[in-house]
């Protein structure tokens, strides 16, 4: 949601000139741990708890590295009251509460800015190093870093990367592009096609939006992956339907919808991240992949806490999912956790000691949704109705209408989103939107930017115990290189 077009050298790196210092082992960047030896995982001696955490390997074959983007602890903490009963004296966990590990510091490597981007934080988590806000896996000096998902494509295994943003944005992004500046979309698309490694394309699983990205007006990437054995899926039918272990599905042009928001024949989070599992399970050499809640973030830079709900609820029902898989497959490693905060959320303002979800729970469509749906000229009293469930106060009724009529004089006179009065006034409607369900649900916000809180580490499985306490963000690629290194299943046939 940041613009950092201005802000970054233009510079770009060659595709070929990143593939060849890709492959190229003396040429790369490789993060490496302490080394998970033999003996490090306490299975077997701790109890049932420890066999329950770390499965009944050593070592995992598989990782499945899950991203909130923009899931600050307070989201999490959000989330738990918004699954109990109101009042309720013991609240129940949620899906991710019996899997906390540890807590990771986000602060980027960049010499203007101490609180990062997700493309900084993503290439902290991919590559096992800090670098400059805006960076697609490249240092300081624009040089290329080798991420977990090449080091595995590298050892033979399958790799598949899902998400609610883009294909093409930063976190998505970071795992298979090297490029100095998180805007050049085109570019990155560009490279999930041209970079290969071993003669094969680097993500064999790729599902989110950001079908412009893989059309007409970017060298028709997706019939060159068609025709390179790739299913092309664009909805939920086509996507189960799908047959090949290698999958290009783009679900929307831009983000997808909020989960609260999307059209039935839109795939979930969780039904792609199953769907990649049963592609990526068929090798026997192990998979990664990386599966990013990406609209929490989306939701939080406006502010909109029943898109951040929506969102964080899908989450949950995915990072279940991946549980579920590795309590079944017990090489495999779960990892969920954030790239940063983003919004300042916090649980109960003014002055009463209260925070009330129940309100949330009532609203029938998103902040973002109906912003957009007044933005594109209807009606906003019909909108404000259909969308929401809980008393809109008709002086702020006023207040949209003002807003909406302020935007349309903007649109009239021929400026578009990217203008920044049209910016303003966009944000003025959104805001107008959604006071009536922060008060009623007394939900405060500080700002429309990311923020520099440690965020919470989930794991399930084994090596999990790696994750814990208070780390850097670049000690999760670095247990995951380490894991891929001693990964028994892979290696054999590597020099
Ligand atoms: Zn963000």
């Amino acid at each position: 949601m940041m613009n950092f077009i201005n802000k970054l050298s233009k510079t770009t790196i060659a595709s070929s000139m990143v593939a060849a210092s890709v492959l190229g082992v003396s040429n790369i960047s490789h993060a490496s741990g302490s080394g998970a030896g033999p003996g490090e995982n306490a299975q077997g001696q701790q109890g049932q708890d420890d066999a329950i955490a770390f499965g009944n390997t050593k070592n995992p074959k598989n990782v499945i590295f899950m991203v909130g983007d923009g899931m600050g602890p307070s989201f999490n903490t959000a989330y738990r009251y918004y699954k109990n009963q109101p009042g309720a004296k013991k609240m129940n966990p949620t899906a991710f509460d019996k899997y906390l590990k540890g807590t990771n510091r986000t602060y980027p490597n960049d010499p203007k800015e101490n609180v990062t981007d997700s493309a900084a934080g993503g290439t902290a988590f991919a590559t096992g190093h800090k670098t400059y806000n805006g960076a697609i896996s490249v240092d300081n000096n624009k040089k290329p870093l080798k991420s977990v998902l090449e080091q595995a494509k590298e050892q033979g295994k399958s790799t598949g990367l899902v998400t609610t943003a883009e294909l093409t944005d930063a976190t998505p992004a970071v795992y298979a592009a090297h490029v100095d500046s998180r805007d050049k979309k085109d570019e990155i698309a560009q490279q999930f096609y041209n970079d290969k490694i071993n003669g094969q394309h680097k993500v064999d699983v790729m599902l989110g939006g950001g079908s412009k990205y893989f059309g007409k007006e970017n060298g028709h990437l997706d019939k060159k992956f068609k025709k390179d054995g790739y299913d092309l899926v664009n909805n939920k039918t086509q996507l189960l339907n799908s047959q090949s272990d290698k999958v290009l599905g783009t679900f929307s042009e831009k983000d997808m919808p909020l989960q609260i928001d999307a059209p039935s024949k839109n795939p979930l989070l969780v039904d792609m991240e199953q769907s990649a599992l049963s592609k990526l399970d068929k090798n026997k050499k192990g998979f990664f992949l990386m599966v990013e809640g990406a609209s929490i973030d989306k939701a939080a830079h406006p502010n909109d806490v029943t898109g951040v709900m929506s969102e964080m609820s899908g989450f949950e029902k995915a990072f279940q999912n991946s549980i579920d898989y590795a309590k079944t497959n017990k090489d495999t490693l779960v990892i969920a956790t954030a790239d940063h905060s983003t919004g300042g959320m916090t649980i109960a303002k003014g002055k009463d000691y209260k925070w009330d979800p129940e309100a949330i729970h009532k609203m029938k469509h998103s902040g973002m949704y109906m912003t957009k749906e007044i933005a594109s000229g209807k009606d906003p009293e019909k909108v404000i109705n259909e969308g929401y469930g809980i008393n809109f106060p008709s002086k702020q009724m006023d207040k949209v209408k003002q807003a909406a009529k302020d935007l349309r004089k903007l649109q009239k006179e021929g400026k578009d989103e990217k203008d920044p009065k049209v910016a303003a006034a966009t944000t003025k409607l959104q805001n107008a939107i959604q006071k009536p369900i922060n008060d009623a649900s007394h939900t405060g916000w500080t700002t429309n930017g990311h923020t520099g809180e440690d965020v919470n580490t989930y794991a399930y499985g084994p090596g999990s115990s790696k994750f814990k306490g208070n780390m850097e963000n670049t000690q999760s690629a670095k247990n995951i290189f380490d894991f891929f290194k001693n990964d028994v299943a892979s290696n054999q046939n590597q020099q």
